[in-house]
Protein backbone atom coordinates (compact mmCIF):
# COMPACT_ATOMS: atom_id res chain seq x y z
CA UNK A 1 0.00 0.00 0.00
CA UNK A 2 1.62 3.11 -1.15
CA UNK A 3 1.04 6.07 0.91
CA UNK A 4 1.35 9.44 -1.47
CA UNK A 5 0.89 12.82 -1.04
CA UNK A 6 0.78 15.81 -3.27
CA UNK A 7 1.15 19.37 -1.72
CA UNK A 8 -0.61 22.39 -3.11
CA UNK A 9 -3.95 21.75 -4.31
CA UNK A 10 -3.42 24.49 -7.57
CA UNK A 11 -3.59 23.42 -11.18
CA UNK A 12 -0.85 21.13 -10.83
CA UNK A 13 -1.18 19.58 -7.86
CA UNK A 14 -4.94 19.53 -8.77
CA UNK A 15 -4.16 17.42 -12.16
CA UNK A 16 -1.42 14.80 -10.26
CA UNK A 17 -4.07 13.76 -7.90
CA UNK A 18 -7.21 13.68 -10.72
CA UNK A 19 -4.64 11.38 -12.41
CA UNK A 20 -3.87 9.28 -9.41
CA UNK A 21 -6.72 9.27 -7.10
CA UNK A 22 -8.81 6.46 -9.49
CA UNK A 23 -5.78 3.84 -8.99
CA UNK A 24 -4.39 4.97 -5.58
CA UNK A 25 -6.95 5.43 -2.34
CA UNK A 26 -4.08 6.55 0.12
CA UNK A 27 -3.52 9.29 -1.49
CA UNK A 28 -4.16 12.72 0.55
CA UNK A 29 -4.09 16.29 -1.25
CA UNK A 30 -2.87 18.92 0.71
CA UNK A 31 -3.38 22.47 1.15
CA UNK A 32 -3.70 25.72 3.64
CA UNK A 33 -6.86 24.55 5.06
CA UNK A 34 -8.92 21.83 4.42
CA UNK A 35 -11.99 21.85 1.85
CA UNK A 36 -13.35 20.50 -1.84
CA UNK A 37 -12.12 21.59 -5.12
CA UNK A 38 -13.52 20.57 -7.88
CA UNK A 39 -11.59 19.95 -11.20
CA UNK A 40 -13.12 19.94 -14.92
CA UNK A 41 -10.70 19.33 -18.06
CA UNK A 42 -11.71 22.08 -20.20
CA UNK A 43 -12.80 19.86 -23.24
CA UNK A 44 -15.56 18.36 -20.79
CA UNK A 45 -17.12 21.64 -18.94
CA UNK A 46 -20.13 20.10 -17.42
CA UNK A 47 -17.98 17.15 -15.84
CA UNK A 48 -16.59 17.86 -12.63
CA UNK A 49 -14.34 16.01 -10.21
CA UNK A 50 -14.83 16.93 -6.46
CA UNK A 51 -11.71 16.66 -4.79
CA UNK A 52 -11.46 16.79 -1.12
CA UNK A 53 -8.08 19.03 0.22
CA UNK A 54 -6.44 18.31 4.02
CA UNK A 55 -4.88 21.48 5.57
CA UNK A 56 -1.09 21.23 5.86
CA UNK A 57 -1.14 21.71 9.96
CA UNK A 58 -3.49 18.72 10.40
CA UNK A 59 -1.56 16.10 7.58
CA UNK A 60 0.69 14.38 9.99
CA UNK A 61 1.09 11.18 8.65
CA UNK A 62 4.62 10.15 6.38
CA UNK A 63 3.95 9.34 2.76
CA UNK A 64 6.33 7.07 0.27
CA UNK A 65 5.33 9.71 -2.68
CA UNK A 66 5.82 12.92 -1.77
CA UNK A 67 5.00 15.61 -4.98
CA UNK A 68 5.54 19.02 -4.00
CA UNK A 69 3.33 21.52 -6.63
CA UNK A 70 3.65 25.03 -4.63
CA UNK A 71 4.68 28.36 -6.57
CA UNK A 72 8.58 28.99 -5.83
CA UNK A 73 7.61 31.59 -3.23
CA UNK A 74 5.69 29.18 -1.32
CA UNK A 75 8.22 26.73 -0.99
CA UNK A 76 9.46 27.58 1.91
CA UNK A 77 6.65 27.42 4.12
CA UNK A 78 6.28 24.30 3.26
CA UNK A 79 10.11 23.15 3.77
CA UNK A 80 9.43 23.59 7.04
CA UNK A 81 6.48 21.44 7.90
CA UNK A 82 7.98 18.99 5.28
CA UNK A 83 9.50 16.43 8.25
CA UNK A 84 5.77 15.58 9.40
CA UNK A 85 5.09 13.91 6.08
CA UNK A 86 8.60 12.37 4.95
CA UNK A 87 10.45 9.13 6.53
CA UNK A 88 13.96 8.40 5.08
CA UNK A 89 12.77 6.82 2.18
CA UNK A 90 10.02 9.00 0.90
CA UNK A 91 10.85 10.14 -2.69
CA UNK A 92 9.95 13.61 -3.33
CA UNK A 93 9.26 14.99 -6.43
CA UNK A 94 9.56 19.46 -6.72
CA UNK A 95 6.72 19.73 -9.78
CA UNK A 96 7.48 23.12 -9.92
CA UNK A 97 8.60 25.57 -12.88
CA UNK A 98 12.49 27.36 -12.97
CA UNK A 99 15.39 25.51 -11.02
CA UNK A 100 17.68 26.17 -8.13
CA UNK A 101 15.40 25.27 -5.78
CA UNK A 102 16.09 21.31 -5.35
CA UNK A 103 19.26 22.28 -2.91
CA UNK A 104 16.49 23.88 -0.11
CA UNK A 105 14.60 20.51 0.16
CA UNK A 106 17.78 18.56 2.46
CA UNK A 107 16.49 14.83 1.36
CA UNK A 108 18.18 11.87 0.35
CA UNK A 109 15.54 10.90 -2.82
CA UNK A 110 14.71 14.38 -4.08
CA UNK A 111 14.08 14.90 -7.74
CA UNK A 112 13.28 17.88 -9.97
CA UNK A 113 10.69 18.27 -12.51
CA UNK A 114 9.75 19.42 -15.53
CA UNK A 115 6.16 20.39 -15.48
CA UNK A 116 4.17 19.59 -18.60
CA UNK A 117 0.72 20.16 -17.42
CA UNK A 118 -1.58 22.84 -18.29
CA UNK A 119 -4.25 24.61 -16.16
CA UNK A 120 -5.31 27.25 -14.06
CA UNK A 121 -7.09 27.18 -10.48
CA UNK A 122 -9.61 30.25 -9.83
CA UNK A 123 -10.87 29.96 -6.17
CA UNK A 124 -12.21 26.60 -5.45
CA UNK A 125 -11.74 25.54 -9.48
CA UNK A 126 -9.05 23.76 -11.19
CA UNK A 127 -9.60 23.58 -15.17
CA UNK A 128 -7.07 21.04 -16.61
CA UNK A 129 -6.10 22.46 -20.31
CA UNK A 130 -3.79 19.89 -21.75
CA UNK A 131 -1.16 17.83 -20.85
CA UNK A 132 -0.17 15.42 -17.95
CA UNK A 133 3.29 14.95 -17.93
CA UNK A 134 6.00 15.17 -15.82
CA UNK A 135 9.81 14.81 -16.68
CA UNK A 136 12.09 13.00 -14.08
CA UNK A 137 16.08 12.00 -14.09
CA UNK A 138 16.03 8.61 -15.09
CA UNK A 139 17.38 6.38 -11.80
CA UNK A 140 16.42 3.75 -10.04
CA UNK A 141 13.56 5.65 -7.75
CA UNK A 142 12.01 7.21 -10.90
CA UNK A 143 11.68 3.78 -13.11
CA UNK A 144 9.76 2.96 -10.10
CA UNK A 145 7.85 5.88 -9.87
CA UNK A 146 7.04 5.28 -13.19
CA UNK A 147 6.01 1.32 -13.05
CA UNK A 148 3.75 2.53 -10.34
CA UNK A 149 2.22 5.36 -12.15
CA UNK A 150 2.17 3.31 -15.62
CA UNK A 151 -1.93 2.45 -15.46
CA UNK A 152 -2.70 6.05 -14.22
CA UNK A 153 -3.03 9.33 -16.34
CA UNK A 154 0.12 10.51 -14.97
CA UNK A 155 2.87 10.10 -17.69
CA UNK A 156 6.06 9.88 -16.19
CA UNK A 157 8.93 10.63 -18.82
CA UNK A 158 11.90 9.46 -17.85
CA UNK A 159 15.01 11.09 -19.86
CA UNK A 160 18.90 10.80 -19.15
CA UNK A 161 19.90 14.35 -19.07
CA UNK A 162 17.39 16.02 -16.80
CA UNK A 163 19.59 19.32 -17.07
CA UNK A 164 18.43 19.89 -20.84
CA UNK A 165 14.85 19.74 -20.02
CA UNK A 166 15.00 21.49 -17.39
CA UNK A 167 17.02 24.38 -19.27
CA UNK A 168 15.02 24.01 -22.30
CA UNK A 169 11.61 24.70 -20.33
CA UNK A 170 13.40 27.62 -18.44
CA UNK A 171 14.48 29.31 -21.32
CA UNK A 172 10.80 29.17 -22.76
CA UNK A 173 9.59 30.71 -19.43
CA UNK A 174 12.53 33.28 -19.59
CA UNK A 175 10.84 35.47 -22.40
CA UNK A 176 7.81 35.04 -22.64
CA UNK A 177 7.06 35.47 -19.06
CA UNK A 178 8.99 38.37 -18.80
CA UNK A 179 7.46 40.24 -21.49
CA UNK A 180 4.09 39.50 -20.09
CA UNK A 181 4.82 40.32 -16.80
CA UNK A 182 6.56 43.56 -17.37
CA UNK A 183 4.32 44.88 -19.51
CA UNK A 184 1.00 43.48 -17.75
CA UNK A 185 -0.27 42.12 -21.25
CA UNK A 186 -1.25 38.87 -22.95
CA UNK A 187 0.62 36.92 -25.41
CA UNK A 188 -0.56 39.93 -27.36
CA UNK A 189 2.50 42.53 -26.62
CA UNK A 190 4.47 40.02 -28.92
CA UNK A 191 3.06 42.53 -31.41
CA UNK A 192 4.30 45.31 -30.38
CA UNK A 193 7.52 46.46 -31.78
CA UNK A 194 10.49 45.87 -30.42
CA UNK A 195 9.39 42.73 -28.18
CA UNK A 196 10.30 39.88 -30.22
CA UNK A 197 14.01 41.60 -30.79
CA UNK A 198 13.92 41.51 -26.79
CA UNK A 199 12.58 38.04 -26.33
CA UNK A 200 15.47 37.19 -28.89
CA UNK A 201 18.14 38.74 -26.61
CA UNK A 202 16.90 37.25 -23.60
CA UNK A 203 17.03 34.10 -25.30
CA UNK A 204 20.63 34.50 -26.49
CA UNK A 205 21.53 35.16 -23.14
CA UNK A 206 20.13 32.45 -21.45
CA UNK A 207 21.30 30.17 -24.26
CA UNK A 208 24.86 31.50 -23.02
CA UNK A 209 24.43 31.03 -19.19
CA UNK A 210 23.17 27.23 -20.55
CA UNK A 211 26.54 26.77 -21.92
CA UNK A 212 28.40 28.07 -19.00
CA UNK A 213 27.03 25.46 -17.21
CA UNK A 214 27.31 23.02 -19.27
CA UNK A 215 23.92 22.53 -21.11
CA UNK A 216 24.35 22.65 -24.68
CA UNK A 217 21.76 23.70 -27.10
CA UNK A 218 21.17 22.96 -30.90
CA UNK A 219 21.75 26.07 -32.71
CA UNK A 220 18.26 26.44 -34.04
CA UNK A 221 16.91 26.22 -30.51
CA UNK A 222 16.24 30.75 -30.00
CA UNK A 223 14.26 30.44 -33.98
CA UNK A 224 12.40 27.12 -32.33
CA UNK A 225 11.85 28.80 -29.05
CA UNK A 226 10.60 31.87 -31.06
CA UNK A 227 8.03 29.81 -33.22
CA UNK A 228 6.35 28.25 -30.12
CA UNK A 229 5.55 32.07 -28.79
CA UNK A 230 4.87 32.28 -32.64
CA UNK A 231 1.79 29.81 -31.60
CA UNK A 232 0.08 31.16 -28.51
CA UNK A 233 -2.80 32.52 -29.32
CA UNK A 234 -3.47 36.57 -27.88
CA UNK A 235 -5.54 36.35 -25.45
CA UNK A 236 -2.96 33.27 -23.31
CA UNK A 237 -1.01 34.62 -20.21
CA UNK A 238 1.39 32.86 -18.58
CA UNK A 239 1.70 32.46 -14.90
CA UNK A 240 3.63 35.33 -14.32
CA UNK A 241 1.49 37.53 -15.50
CA UNK A 242 -1.44 36.45 -14.07
CA UNK A 243 0.38 36.43 -10.96
CA UNK A 244 1.05 39.81 -11.05
CA UNK A 245 -2.13 41.13 -12.27
CA UNK A 246 -3.19 39.08 -9.29
CA UNK A 247 -0.68 41.05 -7.19
CA UNK A 248 0.64 37.93 -5.49
CA UNK A 249 4.75 36.77 -5.55
CA UNK A 250 6.23 36.15 -8.59
CA UNK A 251 8.32 33.11 -9.11
CA UNK A 252 11.94 35.21 -10.46
CA UNK A 253 14.05 33.60 -7.85
CA UNK A 254 13.84 29.86 -9.94
CA UNK A 255 13.58 31.47 -13.49
CA UNK A 256 15.16 35.14 -14.03
CA UNK A 257 16.96 35.42 -10.49
CA UNK A 258 18.52 32.29 -10.97
CA UNK A 259 19.64 32.79 -14.28
CA UNK A 260 20.77 36.24 -13.40
CA UNK A 261 23.14 34.57 -10.70
CA UNK A 262 24.36 31.94 -12.85
CA UNK A 263 25.78 35.10 -15.10
CA UNK A 264 27.35 36.63 -12.36
CA UNK A 265 28.73 33.61 -10.82
CA UNK A 266 30.22 33.44 -14.23
CA UNK A 267 31.27 36.43 -14.83
CA UNK A 268 29.28 36.75 -18.35
CA UNK A 269 27.62 40.18 -19.80
CA UNK A 270 23.97 39.23 -19.88
CA UNK A 271 22.70 42.96 -20.59
CA UNK A 272 19.22 42.59 -20.99
CA UNK A 273 18.54 40.06 -18.37
CA UNK A 274 20.41 43.05 -16.39
CA UNK A 275 17.72 45.35 -17.10
CA UNK A 276 14.66 42.95 -16.60
CA UNK A 277 15.32 41.06 -13.59
CA UNK A 278 15.80 44.35 -10.94
CA UNK A 279 12.61 45.54 -12.74
CA UNK A 280 10.67 42.73 -12.03
CA UNK A 281 12.25 42.48 -8.41
CA UNK A 282 11.24 46.29 -8.25
CA UNK A 283 7.57 44.88 -8.79
CA UNK A 284 7.71 42.78 -5.69
CA UNK A 285 8.66 45.55 -3.40
P1 LIG B 1 -1.35 27.25 -8.17
O1 LIG B 1 -2.51 26.92 -9.03
O2 LIG B 1 -1.22 28.61 -7.60
O3 LIG B 1 -1.32 26.18 -7.00
C1 LIG B 1 -0.50 26.24 -5.87
C2 LIG B 1 -1.32 25.74 -4.72
O4 LIG B 1 -0.49 25.59 -3.58
C3 LIG B 1 -2.43 26.72 -4.33
O5 LIG B 1 -3.64 26.02 -4.14
C4 LIG B 1 -1.91 27.30 -3.03
O6 LIG B 1 -2.90 27.73 -2.17
C5 LIG B 1 -1.19 26.10 -2.47
N1 LIG B 1 -0.29 26.43 -1.38
C6 LIG B 1 0.47 27.53 -1.24
N2 LIG B 1 1.19 27.50 -0.10
C7 LIG B 1 0.83 26.34 0.51
C8 LIG B 1 1.20 25.75 1.74
N3 LIG B 1 2.07 26.31 2.58
N4 LIG B 1 0.65 24.57 2.06
C9 LIG B 1 -0.23 23.98 1.25
N5 LIG B 1 -0.63 24.49 0.07
C10 LIG B 1 -0.11 25.66 -0.30
O7 LIG B 1 0.03 26.95 -8.92
P2 LIG B 1 0.24 25.95 -10.15
O8 LIG B 1 -0.20 26.63 -11.40
O9 LIG B 1 -0.31 24.61 -9.84
O10 LIG B 1 1.83 25.91 -10.19
C11 LIG B 1 2.63 25.05 -9.39
C12 LIG B 1 4.02 25.04 -10.03
O11 LIG B 1 3.92 24.44 -11.34
C13 LIG B 1 4.58 26.45 -10.28
O12 LIG B 1 5.98 26.41 -10.14
C14 LIG B 1 4.21 26.73 -11.73
O13 LIG B 1 5.08 27.67 -12.36
C15 LIG B 1 4.39 25.35 -12.33
N6 LIG B 1 3.66 25.12 -13.57
C16 LIG B 1 2.34 25.50 -13.70
C17 LIG B 1 1.69 25.26 -14.90
C18 LIG B 1 0.25 25.64 -15.09
O14 LIG B 1 -0.26 25.57 -16.22
N7 LIG B 1 -0.49 26.03 -14.06
C19 LIG B 1 2.36 24.66 -15.96
C20 LIG B 1 3.68 24.26 -15.79
C21 LIG B 1 4.33 24.50 -14.59
P3 LIG B 1 -3.42 29.27 -2.26
O15 LIG B 1 -4.24 29.31 -3.50
O16 LIG B 1 -4.19 29.40 -0.99
O17 LIG B 1 -2.20 30.14 -2.33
Amino acid sequence: MTKIAIIGPGAVGGTIAHDLLPTFTHLTLVGRQSQTITYTESTAPNTETIINVTAIDEFKDPVDILFIAVKIPQLDAVIQKSPNFIHEDTIIILAQNGTGQLSRIPHKHVFQAVVYISGQKRQQHITHFRDHQLILQNSPSTQQLQQLFSNTQLDITLVEDIDQSIWYKLLVNLAINTVTALSRQTAQVLKVEGIQTLCERLLQEGVKIAQAEGVIFHQDVISEIMTIYQGYPDHMGTSMYYDIIEGKPLEIAGIQGFLYQVARKHQLATPTLDTVYPLLSAQQQ
